[in-house]
């Protein structure tokens, strides 16, 4: 009788007849059964282990997002509020004066100056030139980054993303 040592597939776990496929999973070595190999390997998720070159179909970032990490995240100062009462209050600018400048309402505006709503990057450039204020800053959170990607990015910065993930 042929001795064969049984192994069984690290992903479905029925015993694998034949020779296993040593593939790489999500970065971790793992023993597949031709079904799971062939079906891993087609949806990108599965490297072979074989020291074959990547090729740019075969190689798919997941964890991390190269695209991203060159593009600027930038973020609204935590007390905004304050800066934009403070500046507006400084020129002697009614809410509903500076309300029309930046083209948004005097109630939005009053939310903003009492901290219950951050004003998107756009609109705090704006406040920013008119008030003669700072409150755009460079983002200082680039670990959570990897985890997910920013909200506010661009559509440009989705079109690249998608066109990584293809
Ligand atoms: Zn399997």
């Amino acid at each position: 009788m042929q001795r064969r040592p049984v192994s069984y597939c690290e992903s479905c776990g029925r015993p694998i007849h034949g020779k296993p496929f040593r593939a790489e999973v999500d970065g971790v070595e793992m023993e597949l059964c031709l079904g799971c190999y062939t079906k891993m390997s087609s949806s990108g998720r599965a490297k072979p282990l074989r020291s074959q070159p990547r090729t740019a179909q075969s190689y798919k970032p997941r964890r991390r997002l190269p695209g991203i990490r060159g593009i600027e995240a930038l973020e609204i100062v935590t007390d905004y509020a304050e800066r934009i009462k403070r500046a507006r209050e400084e020129r002697g600018w009614p809410l509903s004066v500076l309300a029309e400048k930046l083209r948004i309402s005097e109630s939005l505006l009053r939310k903003i100056e009492s901290g219950k709503y951050k004003p998107p990057i756009e609109l705090a450039r704006k406040m920013e030139s008119l008030l003669r204020v700072k409150l755009v800053v460079p983002s200082e959170e680039p670990e959570e980054f990897e985890a997910e990607p920013p909200t506010d990015i661009t559509l440009g910065d989705i079109v690249v993303i998608r066109r990584e993930e293809e």
